[in-house]
């Protein structure tokens, strides 16, 4: 049987206290999402098993059924994949946000006010004139990518993986000197080095530079710092046709999962106007994946929009977003399924919540429904963090949520 997984990022949350203790999903108006889990099977999934880093690389490898702990090797490679730079075997490759650092030296936001894609363009390309492979032994590359997100490649094997770096999203007004890349080992101080020369250099370069000048004169926050974050070397995965024995396509404007759909060997749907933002074309979204269902056996439809309102920390845009969701992806969706008479499994789910009150990641299981035509209901009628903690799912673990997809 053919199946759809509807995934709204970060869109779990904790409860908030303008809400009286309620979360965005429950108070959010979202009948056909509620749908599902009347209609359906519900529970809760562990998606970033213990041990394993918080975040969207992690939760999405396992709801794919992926195990993280094999096949998680940072989120800058799987981006690479998707803007289609190869990554030598040595090659160390890390996302790279523009980000704004306010007068005191604090972290302001994440996205530098989620720059547009031109202005970002620009400025990595001037990075990578003035800081790249020219200098010598130990080269760095810079990859432009889309708004705020970009990719910093360490190539030729000089490099060590052996270093971690502080998730910006997860450090909003702290202090940049205190949050510098470390090394875990010996090996990798040469390589902490030399990221954290190219994030002084870099930080001077933007200070000046034209498109930041000009974003300041408009009132716009300027981009005046690289920061690198999730680095890994090449992974091996299996595809998702080896793992599961079914062809799949991906949906997102984002490159992580599109990059995970590359390694995974599924088809990358790209659908015009999708922002991974509030305002991104949720109705495109859905018809590419009914168009898509009549190709493959599983339809993986990704939605950052709820993502960035949690970690805006922006909780009417939250439930605004929940809504688009349910309203704008989820009715014509199903709408869609029936017309077309298709007997197709519907899944609805977040990778992580997003609290607006920390604008963080965290990593509570996440509430989960499945509709499967030929299945029995459970008793549960509507979907939140609550609601679903008495499915008859109960709390799934591993690759457990796909096999329920599947029906196993
Ligand atoms: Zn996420």
């Amino acid at each position: 049987m053919k199946a759809v997984i509807v995934l709204g990022d970060g869109m779990s949350d904790h409860p908030v206290a303008k809400l009286g203790g309620k979360t965005p999903l429950m108070v959010a108006n979202k009948p056909h999402i509620d749908r599902i889990a009347r209609m359906g099977v519900t529970g809760r999934f562990v998606t970033v098993p213990e041990g394993q880093p918080n975040g969207s690389a992690v939760a999405n490898l396992s709801v794919l059924g992926y195990d993280p702990a094999v096949c998680f090797s940072g989120r800058g490679v799987l981006e690479a994949a998707s803007m289609k730079v190869d990554l030598g075997a040595g090659d160390v490759a890390m996302r790279c946000n523009l980000l704004c650092i306010d007068s005191q030296g604090k972290i302001k936001n994440h996205s530098a006010g989620h720059i547009s894609t031109e202005e970002s363009v620009q400025l990595i390309r001037d990075l990578d004139d003035k800081l790249g492979s020219a200098l010598g032994d130990r080269p760095v590359k810079f990859h432009p990518g889309v708004s705020f997100r970009h990719l910093l490649v360490l190539p030729g094997g000089w490099a060590s993986k052996d270093f971690d770096c502080a998730p910006p999203h997860d450090h909003v007004g702290e202090l940049e000197v205190d949050l510098m890349p470390w090394a875990l080992n010996d090996g990798a101080v040469e390589t902490v080095d030399r990221l954290i020369e190219v994030h002084k250099n870099a930080r001077r370069i933007l200070t000046d530079h034209s498109v930041n000048r000009a974003r300041v004169d408009r009132g716009q926050d300027p981009a005046n710092c690289m920061w690198v974050w999730s680095p890994g070397r090449r992974p091996s995965m299996s595809t998702f046709q080896d793992l599961h024995g079914v062809s799949g396509a991906v949906i997102s404007a984002v490159d992580l999962i599109q990059g995970l759909g590359v390694y995974a060997g599924m088809e990358k749907i790209l659908v015009e106007g999708a922002t991974g933002l509030h305002d991104t074309n949720y109705e495109g979204k859905a018809q590419a994946a009914l168009e898509a269902l009549e190709k493959y056996d599983i339809v993986y439809l990704h939605v950052e929009a709820t993502d960035e309102a949690g970690h805006a920390r922006d909780l009417d845009l939250k439930i605004k977003c929940i809504e688009y969701l349910d309203n704008r992806i989820v009715r014509p969706l199903l709408a869609g399924i029936e017309e077309r008479d298709l007997r197709v499994t519907v899944a609805v789910l977040p990778d992580h919540p997003t609290p607006v009150e920390t604008g963080c990641h965290a990593s509570d299981p996440v509430p989960v429904a499945i509709w499967r035509p030929d299945a029995e209901a459970d008793s549960v009628q509507g979907y939140d963090e609550e609601q679903v903690k008495p499915g008859s799912l109960g709390l799934l673990e591993g690759d457990q949520f796909i096999r329920k997809v599947f029906g196993e």
